[in-house]
């Protein structure tokens, strides 16, 4: 059984890139009938806000990504990672350093390789002001096994003396986390490409607290259609903002698995149990994978499709309210009878909902649709309202028939018919079946949309 962790930093919106992570890390638990634990990285004070704390766990919760232990709270450990440093300086592998980044570089030779020359290794500097602790780098390789990509070597000597502890006293980032890793028994580390170069000062630091350093996975990154890394400047990223979108979690995850992973063949629908049961370190690619908003926008239509009445409104809730669907008993009835037309057009759920708006509120209708519809087919519209104004019944069945005979009379087709009829009462000219949208508006509704067309 493994026990990983996934350890985001609440610096921002909870990303593509970390549902991806915290999908792995959570398959390898399940998998093997392990740990998945949460651990919330919040050392960096200035860069941390609580409401990212919050994005974090409503993402996860939403995406069905349970967790076994945590949330566990750096900023709650700092006794634990002073102590440790203690150690670490009582028993000569760190040291206390007062040197100034300038002072460094004024040491420097000509040509000399960047970064801290060991200047105070050796002058025995206790704690105080100004001062940090850093770690001293012995001299020897050090050797990395990453599971997706090989043994990385890193020569002696190419590693710095490097800060564990600031001179403000706050512990750095590499020092909690390799903490925590051994405190929490953390057997395989899978995370993102860009921690790769600080793996080599974690298995250093292991080595010194005499601890078995885990087995270590990097993800690569994410990339756009232009093969630039994945930004929040750039690109759409937030897994919120999918959420908002209408985008349902497993679709995302499902997606998001396959991004530097395949099975090996080409399927690509998994069910949560599937995938535990699929998964494979082994082959996971290194190389950076794109993330295709369309194919997800696909991945997210297979499973709309899939989805039964009743779950469709209880995941769509928030959007379905949003357009009223849930005002009174009779709206609510309304919308079960038009979503299983509406939802094999929609991609998403709010597409869905907007398609499913007219139901309830008369359209906002576009100028450049009611210029459109003057010059082509408004002339219509008047002897539609009648037409339908004498119908006994108002179902799709009576109304296609009406509207047939017109089209007949008048020498036209039904479709030229039904393109002003239907930008009239739906606001779109896409949308559901149109006969049966007319009936479940009513023929109240449909005759004054009508009729306000036409003015
Ligand atoms: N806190 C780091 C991040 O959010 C992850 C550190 C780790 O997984 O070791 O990128």
């Amino acid at each position: 059984p493994e026990r990983v962790r996934f350890a985001p930093s609440p610096t921002g919106m909870f990303h593509v890139g970390s549902a991806r992570t915290a999908l792995y890390n959570w398959l390898i638990a399940r998998q093997s009938g392990g740990t998945f634990i949460l651990r919330i990285d919040d050392t960096d004070e200035e860069r941390n806000r609580e409401a990212w704390v919050d994005g974090i766990l409503r993402a996860m919760e939403w995406l069905g990504l349970d967790w076994d232990e945590g949330p566990l709270r750096q900023s709650s450990r700092a006794e634990r990672y002073r102590a440790v440093a203690e150690r670490l300086v009582s028993e000569g592998h760190a040291y206390w350093c007062d040197c100034t980044r300038e002072r460094v570089e004024a040491r420097k030779q000509p040509g000399e390789a960047p970064g801290y020359d060991g200047f105070c290794r050796h002058r025995g500097l206790g704690p105080g002001p100004g001062r940090a602790l850093r770690f001293r780098v012995p001299d020897h390789d050090v050797v990395v096994t990453d599971l997706v990509r090989g043994e990385v070597r890193f020569p002696a000597g190419s590693i710095e003396d490097f800060v564990i502890v600031k001179s403000t006293g706050q512990p750095l980032y590499v020092l909690a986390n390799v903490v925590d890793d051994i405190d929490l028994a953390i057997t395989l580390v899978l995370r993102a490409e860009e921690h790769l170069p600080t793996t080599p000062k974690a298995v250093l630091l292991h080595e010194a607290l005499a601890a078995p350093p885990p087995r270590f996975a990097h993800l690569s990154f994410l990339v756009n259609d232009q093969r630039r890394k994945l930004s929040k400047r750039r690109d759409r990223v937030a897994v919120e903002d999918y959420r908002q979108m209408g985008i349902l979690p497993w679709a995302l995850l499902n997606y998001v698995a396959l991004l530097g992973w395949s099975p090996g063949t080409d399927e690509e629908f998994f069910s949560r149990e599937e995938l535990i049961a699929r998964f494979d370190l082994a082959r996971v690619q290194h190389s950076p994978a794109f993330f295709d908003e369309r194919k997800l926008l696909a991945f997210n239509q297979h499973y709309l499709q899939a989805l039964p009445l009743a779950e469709l409104l209880e995941q769509g809730h928030d959007h379905f309210a949003s357009i009223g669907a849930f005002a009174t008993q009779q709206a609510t009835e309304l919308l079960t009878q038009l979503l299983p037309l509406v939802v094999p057009r929609a991609r998403t759920l709010s597409e869905a909902a907007a398609m499913s708006a007219f139901l309830f509120a008369d359209p906002p209708i576009a100028p450049n649709e009611i210029e459109a519809l003057r010059s082509e087919s408004a002339s219509w519209l008047g002897a539609i309202a009648a037409r339908l104004g004498e119908l006994e019944r108002f179902d799709a069945p009576s109304i296609e028939a009406a509207l047939r005979a017109l089209a007949d009379e008048l020498g036209t087709s039904l479709r030229h018919l039904q393109a002003p009829l239907r930008v009239a009462v739906t606001g779109s000219r896409v949308g559901p079946p149109l006969f049966e949208s007319l009936a479940l508006v009513g023929p109240e509704a449909t005759l004054r949309r009508i009729h306000a067309l036409r003015v």
